[in-house]
């Protein structure tokens, strides 16, 4: 498909090609949106199949960004980045130092923070050339690991799924089975023992697994046997696409909220199946909005029981999605991506007003 084709089919506003030969770095930028503000996204570092596997990572991951910002009321665009792993390429700091270059080229259109494969520690050389990258490290004044809040949302979140399901938000003796026992789950397991909850845990790495049985107490299944368990609550806290043909019938959960991130493998089929399962699915981007939230801060100063406290909203942003698949019959998934379209198009109304120059020298491009 020609470039400018896919662009449209995704609604992209700007893609940009990045090479440098001394450094190695072959890197792909899209900005999907900026209607809200600064599209904002990781950089991911990742060894394709090809370039055009590349771009279509981009797109999609950069739409996402977009979707999870409008949903979670930050004014915040989408955008996302790939780093292009191949043999030749070395981690080093000219490589991320040179990306950072790309970004500052940008002047704050596009702001980064670390994604998979690359680390706290690559975004501080990032953050030598550029001041537009969140998610640093707390020692440079950055927000450090978001996983406490994201965390905490995704805890939040289930609880709102909860209410709507059986009418109290309480997950006192409720069984949940989580899968994945990382940093995310670890956190997320702490809210859910304090709260009387009766957990079910997996993980492919034991040692994973033995961390978190050091604060909380759960039941070890094996990785295969986390779908089949009789509970109430089904957790996504690991890998993508997780949700389909082959997972579905094992499913004897009500309620699935965590938070990994696309965890229908096909989002309109998958969605619908759990819909007509009877199955109550937390859209992953919004009740994993906290590690967003988190780095959204950043930007304003950062604070973590502000962050904290703004993951809260998470809890009426799920009600209102599970409202409208209630009301409407239709996929929450859906649901949430319509909320989000609109409240772009209603703010996208605002900007279109124009309220004077800020600056007398400047022109107000907002
Ligand atoms: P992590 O790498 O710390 O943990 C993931 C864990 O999943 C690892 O321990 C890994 O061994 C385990 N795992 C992998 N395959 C598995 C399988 N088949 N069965 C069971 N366990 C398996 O990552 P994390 O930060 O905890 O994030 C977990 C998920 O949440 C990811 O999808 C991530 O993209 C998403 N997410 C995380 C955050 C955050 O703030 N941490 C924010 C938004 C989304």
């Amino acid at each position: 498909m020609q470039s400018f084709e896919l662009l449209e089919q995704f609604g992209h506003e700007q893609v940009i090609y990045c090479s440098n030969k001394e450094s190695g770095l072959k890197a792909i930028i899209a900005i999907h949106d900026t209607t809200l503000g600064p599209a904002i996204g990781g950089t991911r570092m990742w060894s394709y199949s090809s370039y055009d596997a590349a771009l279509k990572d981009v797109l999609r991951l950069s739409r996402g960004m977009t979707y999870k910002a409008s949903v979670a009321g930050l004014n915040l665009g989408g955008g996302n980045a790939v780093i292009i792993k191949d043999k030749d390429t070395v981690k080093s700091e000219q490589l991320f130092r040179t990306f950072g270059k790309f970004v500052d080229g940008l002047a704050g259109r596009y702001i980064t923070a670390e994604d998979v494969g690359t680390t706290v520690r690559d975004m501080e050389y990032v953050r030598m050339e550029t001041e537009y990258v969140t998610g640093i490290s707390k020692a440079l004044g950055g927000s450090g690991d978001p996983s406490p809040v994201t965390a905490y949302g995704v805890y939040i979140g289930m609880k709102a799924c909860a209410q709507a399901r059986w009418g109290s938000d309480s997950l006192r003796g409720r069984k949940i089975a989580i899968q994945g026992a990382g940093q995310l789950a670890r956190y997320l397991c702490e809210h859910l023992y304090n709260e009387g909850a009766e957990i079910y845990i997996t993980d492919i790495d034991e040692e994973k697994v033995k961390r978190v049985l050091e604060t909380v107490k759960a039941f070890v299944v094996k990785p295969e046997e986390i779908y089949e368990q009789e509970v109430d609550i089904f957790s996504p806290c690991a890998l993508g696409g997780i949700i389909n043909d082959d997972t579905i019938p094992e499913l004897k959960c009500e309620i699935i909220a965590g938070g990994a991130n696309n965890q229908l493998e096909a989002e309109a089929t998958h969605g619908k199946q759990l819909l007509e399962k009877g199955i109550l699915y937390a859209p992953d981007y919004v009740i994993n909005a906290g590690g967003l939230i988190n780095v959204a801060n950043e930007i304003e100063g950062y604070r973590q029981d502000r962050a904290m406290k703004q993951a809260e909203s998470i809890y009426d942003i799920v009600k209102r999605i599970i409202a409208i698949s209630e009301k409407e019959n239709i996929p929450t998934y859906f649901a949430s991506n319509r909320m989000a379209e609109e409240r772009l198009a209603s703010i996208g109304g605002i900007t279109k007003i124009y309220s004077g120059a800020k600056k007398i020298s400047g022109l107000n491009r907002r």
